[in-house]
């Protein structure tokens, strides 16, 4: 059965760009208040303008999903503002594409898990006892295909986006029974800044997907705003990835060469 999002408190982590961006779009189209955390405070400030400017409600939240003491605060804020936290979209991330050599220690390596998978824990970790106590809430955290299949240059990205698939079906055992429910979304590629921040030209260049089988953001952001409305387990995006996956899973030495002929023609 459909959810009402209307007056629903849907706080969105990366929302100053890409699929965060346009989901808060279309949560407060649907009525919901949305409170927008990310760290670039000036595009969040500018989509609340937007949103209210459209009739809807709307707060920014600085945050660096990297840094415990900012999470608490996003939570404080919002609590103290909306007095409760209905959907929870964790989506926050980048990717660092690159041979493993050639990620450095610190922003490649260990901020990529500190954001897109200790930040997300520990995002959820501050807002699930709220969502506890009310006994109703949706979590729905962003993974990737990536979280599905691992192919070459994505070993750190991939490493935190299988971690937030098993972050997420653990929760979701642990919860659902309690009134909370949990879901994951894997999409494929999408045409957002995240290729901005994916590392040396060269390598990208060489290794994009072509902008005909990139989906637009928009669609990824409506199937959001759908799950939510929706809630299931599992959100694969566009479909056929399924089909990918699933050879992927089955057939993983074929899966082996392919790849392998990749890495041989390119790893030097
Ligand atoms: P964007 O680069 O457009 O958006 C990323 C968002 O994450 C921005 O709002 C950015 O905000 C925020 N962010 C990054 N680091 C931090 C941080 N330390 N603390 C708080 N917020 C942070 O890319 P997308 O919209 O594509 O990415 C959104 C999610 O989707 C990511 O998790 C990504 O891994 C995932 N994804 C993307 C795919 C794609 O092809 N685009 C495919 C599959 C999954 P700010 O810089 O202001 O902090």
């Amino acid at each position: 059965m459909s959810r009402l999002l209307k007056d629903k408190v849907v706080l969105i982590t990366g929302a100053s760009s890409g699929f965060g961006a346009l989901a808060a779009h279309l949560f407060a189209r649907e009525g919901a208040k949305v409170v927008l955390a990310a760290r670039r405070l000036d595009r969040l400030q500018k989509l609340v303008d937007e949103i209210q400017d459209a009739g809807g409600e709307a707060l920014a939240v600085p945050v660096d999903v990297a840094n415990h003491a900012e999470i608490d605060l996003m939570v404080d804020t919002t609590l103290d503002i909306y007095g409760r936290i209905d959907i929870l979209f964790n989506n926050a991330g980048f990717g660092r594409l690159d041979w493993l050599e050639n990620l450095d220690n610190g922003r490649d390596i260990q901020t990529q898990v500190n954001v897109n998978l200790t930040g997300l824990m520990q995002v959820t970790r501050a807002v699930l006892p709220h969502m506890l106590k009310e006994g109703i809430g949706h979590i729905i955290n962003m993974s990737s295909v990536a979280g599905w299949t691992a192919p070459p240059l994505y070993s750190v990205y991939s490493a935190t986006k299988f971690g937030v698939r098993g972050f997420t079906n653990a929760l979701r055992r642990e919860v659902r029974h309690l009134g909370i429910d949990v879901s994951a979304v894997y999409p494929g590629a999408a045409a957002t800044e995240f290729g901005q921040h994916t590392g040396d030209d060269s390598v990208k260049k060489k290794f994009s997907t072509p902008a005909w089988l990139r989906m637009t953001p928009e669609f990824v952001a409506e199937k959001v705003v759908r799950l939510a409305k929706y809630p299931r387990r599992t959100l694969i995006l566009p479909w056929w990835f399924t089909i990918v996956i699933w050879l992927d899973n089955h057939f993983p030495a074929i899966s082996d060469f392919f790849q392998i002929q990749f890495s041989k023609k390119y790893h030097q």
